[in-house]
C-alpha cells in the first residue's frame, strides 16, 4: 500500500490524510495516557474498541441529525472523517459532579448536579488544557458569539442523546468532553461535532452497583481497562456478548 501522509500525531489517535480532498483517516492507537500525559500506558485492544464505539456514537448522532464529522469506518482500527477545522476548545458537560470539578469546588463526586453545566477548556497541553470562561474566548477570539451559540447546542443535543442511549443499557452519562470543528459549505461555515466520542472522553458508571467503566479505570488503577470498555461495548450491540479481548475474528470489520 502507498505510504500515507501523516497530518498529526495525537496521544490516542494518529490522523492521515484522506483518499478525497477534504478527508482524514483517524486511527485509533492503544496508548492511555492520563494527568496531561504523566501516566501512560499500552492498553491492548483500546483502540479497536474506541473506534467502534466512536462510530457507534456518531452514527447514531448523524441519525438524530446532529452534524459530526464521522463518514465511514474503515477497518478495525481506522475511520474515514470529514476534515475540519478544529476549535481550539475542550467542550465539557457535566450532568453529575466529579473528576476536576468535584475538586475545585468540593462537590462529592456523584452529585447530580441542577443542570447540565458546560465548561470550556483551552486546548494546550502544555498549559494542561486550563479551564477558560466565556469572556477569555470571547477577548483572545477562539471562537465567536455565533460559535458558542452552536457549540452550546452541539453539546446539549449530544448529552441528550448519549444520555439516553447509556440509560438505556444501565449506565450513567456522568460527564463527557468533545470537540467541534468548522465545515465550509460554499460561503456558509457550520461547526461539526469532530474528534471521537468514546469510554477515553465520558465518565460512565453502571446505575446500579456505580462501577467505572470509563477511563478512570486506568487514571485511578481500578482494573482492567479493556474489560470496562468491552463491557460497555457488549452492553450496546457494538460487540457480540461473550466476546473477550479484541482479537475475535468477528470484529474484522
Ligand atoms: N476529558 C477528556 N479529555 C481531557 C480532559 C477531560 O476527555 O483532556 C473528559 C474526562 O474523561 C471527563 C470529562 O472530560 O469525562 C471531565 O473531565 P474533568 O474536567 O473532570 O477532568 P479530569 O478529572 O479527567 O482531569
Amino acid at each position: 500500500m502507498a505510504r500515507r501522509k501523516k497530518i498529526y500525531e495525537g496521544k490516542a489517535k494518529i490522523l492521515y490524510e484522506g483518499p478525497e480532498p477534504g478527508t482524514i483517516v483517524q486511527y485509533f492507537k492503544d496508548d492511555a495516557t492520563a494527568f496531561n500525559a504523566e501516566k501512560k500506558d499500552v492498553i491492548e485492544g483500546k483502540g479497536v474498541l474506541n473506534n467502534r464505539l466512536s462510530e457507534f456514537f456518531m452514527a447514531g448522532l448523524t441519525a438524530i441529525g446532529v452534524p459530526n464529522h464521522f463518514l465511514k469506518r474503515l477497518n478495525m482500527r481506522e475511520q474515514l472523517v470529514r476534515s475540519c477545522e478544529i476549535v481550539p476548545l475542550e467542550v465539557i458537560v457535566r450532568n453529575y459532579a466529579a473528576g476536576s470539578m468535584s475538586k475545585r469546588l468540593g462537590i462529592e463526586e456523584g452529585t447530580q448536579l441542577p443542570r447540565p453545566i458546560i465548561e470550556y477548556c483551552l486546548k494546550d497541553d502544555a498549559l494542561g488544557d486550563p479551564l477558560v470562561s466565556e469572556e477569555h474566548i470571547a477577548a483572545f477570539g477562539w471562537a465567536s458569539q455565533q460559535d458558542m451559540d452552536d457549540i452550546l447546542s452541539l453539546a446539549l443535543r449530544v448529552n441528550d442523546y448519549m444520555s439516553g442511549v447509556m440509560y438505556a443499557v444501565g449506565i450513567r452519562l456522568v460527564d463527557f468532553k468533545i470537540e467541534v470543528g468548522r465545515v465550509y459549505d460554499g460561503d456558509f461555515q457550520r461547526l461539526i461535532v469532530a474528534d471521537e466520542i468514546s469510554p477515553d472522553s465520558c465518565r460512565l458508571w453502571d446505575i446500579e452497583t456505580g462501577r467505572k467503566l470509563d477511563k478512570d479505570v486506568f487514571r485511578r488503577d481500578l482494573g482492567s481497562l479493556t474489560d470496562a470498555y468491552t463491557e460497555v461495548a457488549q452492553r450496546l450491540g457494538v460487540m457480540p456478548k461473550g466476546a473477550t479481548g479484541m482479537m475475535k475474528p468477528t470484529l474484522i470489520n
